[in-house]
């Protein structure tokens, strides 16, 4: 999909934003809602499912900034919805991972491997749950850096 399309459709996430009070601004997700733009018209040359879902969440963002109003609790409802199915899409079908996501799985690994060395080579799991810790932290962000840098994380 050309580039003009996203552009257009990142400048009207903005105006969203600066026309909508603090509070609403940020359910808006308009980090989220870029990131997911420009995925989708990347894969849309591909894949007919995001080329269908950006065409409606520009349908669906143009809806938004025709309502004064906009972002009644019924409208965040209908955003979060369109965000989490396009994500389940992104992530199911393009292997996209959420920001943070190896992060938190190696600091899981992490944990419970601590405890475990701890028990077992230091006889002490305050000894081995920070180690394990950090050394989960240490391999989870540099998975997630180099998957942000591979333009894989949503
Ligand atoms: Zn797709």
């Amino acid at each position: 999909m050309e580039s003009e399309r996203v552009n257009k459709l990142i400048t009207l996430l903005e105006e969203l934003r600066n026309n909508a009070d603090q509070q609403v601004a940020s359910k808006l997700e308009k980090d989220k809602c870029k990131r997911i733009v420009q995925r989708l018209s990347s894969f849309s040359v591909d894949c007919k499912d995001c080329y269908q879902y950006l065409v409606k969440f520009e349908e669906h963002l143009l809806q938004l900034k025709d309502k004064k109003d906009y972002f009644a609790e019924k409208d965040v409802k209908h955003h979060k919805q369109k965000i989490a199915s396009i994500s389940s899409h992104l992530q199911k079908q393009h292997k996209l991972v959420s920001s943070g996501f190896y992060l938190s799985i190696y600091m899981s690994i992490g944990t419970s491997l601590g405890v475990v060395f701890g028990l077992l080579i230091f006889d002490n799991v305050g000894l081995g749950l920070p180690l394990g810790i950090a050394i989960g932290v240490a391999i989870g962000s540099g998975l997630d850096a180099d998957a942000k840098k591979k333009g894989m994380v949503l």
